[in-house]
């Protein structure tokens, strides 16, 4: 009992911490109150942090592994938590993560918005998805390469199963966060870019992790995900 005061306690602070921080670089970049949404990044952490979190105003998480993830959501069901996908979707694994997760925020395939679209159809549900985009161009990162993709776009705005709400990146990571700021102006503009292909429901720009958020919400970041600097350490 003590113990979980104790970890209630510490997340409350971590919480708070970020939200000022949040608040303030959106207070700098000229930005509305409020305008960002926080993401808990809860891979690795346990479901009882998330609990903690939720109880404290959190309701938006994302989990990289579809049968980790499956498993917490399971024990979090009466939440009214929304769940985002942002790990790395294997095609057999879509089927089991439209029946768990809400959004899909790591689309960097052709292949995968296939096999969304196909599971969709037969749902009879229309999926929301953001784009990937490997805005760093590195080798071990996943995503659409910022020159293909409006190309990209272009096919996949034909899918009527998928509602392409936005993108989300991964920068580089970099020890000085400034370094990372090109990358996530680059995001902006390639939004700008293609946000005629998709329409009004094109809103988000997921990006900003606990290294370089508040770099991130300066240049338009509506979706910041944090994970070490909310919970603590991964197990
Ligand atoms: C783990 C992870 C995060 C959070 O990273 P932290 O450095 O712990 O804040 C954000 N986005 C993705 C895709 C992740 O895998």
């Amino acid at each position: 009992m003590e113990e979980l005061e104790f970890l209630r306690r510490q997340l409350k602070e971590n919480l708070e911490r970020v939200q000022e921080r949040i608040e303030k670089a959106l207070f700098r970049a000229g930005r509305k109150s409020g305008s960002v949404r926080l993401l808990g990044a809860s891979k690795k952490q346990s479901p009882e942090k998330i609990r903690i979190l939720y109880e404290l105003g959190v309701r938006l998480f994302g989990e990289n592994y579809v049968q980790e993830g499956e498993k917490k959501i399971e024990v979090l069901k009466d939440l009214f938590i929304e769940w985002h996908f942002i790990g790395r979707l294997q095609t057999n694994k879509v089927k089991k993560a439209l029946k768990i997760f809400q959004v899909i925020e790591t689309l960097d395939r052709i292949e995968l918005a296939e096999e969304i679209e196909k599971r969709a159809k037969a749902l009879n549900l229309k999926i929301p998805v953001f784009i990937e985009i490997n805005i760093g161009k590195e080798k071990s990162k996943a995503g659409i390469l910022p020159e293909e993709l409006k190309s990209f776009s272009e096919k996949i705005a034909s899918y009527s199963h998928l509602v392409v709400k936005g993108l989300m990146c991964l920068p580089p990571f970099e020890k000085d966060p400034e370094r990372v700021r090109p990358y996530f102006a680059k995001m902006r503009a390639l939004f700008e870019e293609v946000k005629p292909l998709f329409g009004e429901y094109f809103t988000e720009l997921s990006m900003g992790t606990s290294e370089d958020f508040e770099v991130a919400i300066e240049e338009g970041a509506t979706i910041v995900r944090l994970g070490t600097l909310l919970f603590g350490k991964r197990e």
